[in-house]
């Protein structure tokens, strides 16, 4: 089991679901888009009509699903959620704008992966709120136009830079989810300790924050196997001690490295020299793909300033940012 994976398991998900804040001023940390989302909401509400699209990027396990539910319930309002993988046909998306009630939040999970007749047909919902269903095949094929009942689309993507400028151009509100600070992550941990009736000290929350990567859905995690090990091997309490010793059995480092960050910088540090060498072929050395390499591990061990992107030209020219390094603090360590 990797524990310090951002991505979850349908499993997980229903574990997640008991600590998941309701509303926003649950919602810990990220102030400046707690605050903005505060206003844009309340400014909708006032005026008795849905408030613009709201697009959340920021990597997996950063709250986008949460805050999309925190709409929901701020607004009074019922929610769809589905993905952009889910959504093949463009008639699946027409089925879901077409039942939803007026005022509900759609939420759109991946929304950057969304096929592209499918994506045509969102940009005359989200901006008319109306949609052509195309019936038929050939000269003999029509349009048929169908209303849709004003509605808010919350879309999430781990990967704003894949979303076409006409998508991102409709969405009135944008908010990047940055990684959670130490300190924030202690916070949170104290909160879902105390709704899961699980007694942690202050240095217990500390040290499992310093291993989560930023990431509130690791840190809960490592909260519940943490508290596995007190409950069996100790008193129950989290303590430094517990977390420690609980953290080394799930062989989670000091610094929330897993495997595939660890194999990421020995491949860079070992067999390519420190680097640089192109994302492709450093995710073919530790046998992942591009995409995992480049939206779970980069963004973390850039932000832990173990690895550097360095734009290169040359010729033929390459598209720019896609040679990766490693800082000299890195081969130090390794
Ligand atoms: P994403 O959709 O970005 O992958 P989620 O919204 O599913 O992330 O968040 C993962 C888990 O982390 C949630 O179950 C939620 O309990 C917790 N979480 C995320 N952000 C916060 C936050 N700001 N405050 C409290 N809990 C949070």
């Amino acid at each position: 089991e990797n524990l310090v994976s951002a991505y979850v398991s349908d499993a997980e998900r229903d574990a997640e679901v008991s600590v998941r804040p309701k509303r926003l001023e649950e919602f810990i940390a990220q102030h400046r888009v707690r605050d903005q989302l505060d206003l844009l909401l309340k400014g909708a509400m006032r005026r008795g009509s849905p408030p613009d699209h709201i697009l959340l990027s920021g990597p997996p396990g950063l709250g986008k699903t949460t805050l999309a539910n925190i709409v929901a319930a701020e607004l009074g309002s019922g929610i769809r959620v589905t993905s952009g993988p889910a959504i093949e046909r463009s008639g699946d998306l027409a089925a879901i704008l077409t039942s939803l009630a007026e005022g509900d939040v759609l939420f759109i999970d991946e929304i950057h992966r969304i096929a592209r007749p499918a994506e045509e047909l969102l940009y005359s919902a989200m901006e008319d709120f109306r949609v052509d269903v195309v019936v038929g095949k050939g000269p003999g094929a029509t349009a048929i136009p169908l209303d849709v009942e004003p509605f808010t689309l919350v879309g999430a993507t781990t990967r704003s830079g894949l979303l076409t400028g006409p998508m991102r151009d409709r969405f009135g509100f944008v908010a990047h989810l940055d990684f959670y600070t130490p300190a924030e992550l202690e916070a949170l941990l104290r909160r879902s300790a105390r709704i899961l009736g699980v007694p942690i000290t202050d240095e217990g929350a500390a040290e499992i924050a310093g291993r989560s990567r930023g990431t509130p859905r690791i840190a809960n995690r490592l909260l519940r196997r943490v508290r596995d090990f007190a409950e069996v091997r100790a008193d129950g309490v989290v303590t430094l001690e517990t977390a420690r010793s609980a953290l080394t059995v799930y062989d989670v480092d000091a610094l929330g490295l897993d495997r595939l960050d660890r194999a990421v910088l020995t491949a860079l540090v070992d067999s390519f020299r420190g680097g640089p060498v192109g994302l492709s072929t450093l995710a073919v050395a530790v046998g992942e793909q591009p995409d995992t390499v480049e939206e779970v591990c980069e963004p973390f061990l850039v932000r832990a300033g173990l690895l550097a992107r360095t734009p290169r030209g040359g010729w033929p020219p390459r598209p720019p940012g896609t040679t990766w390094g490693v800082r000299r603090r890195m081969v130090h360590l390794a």
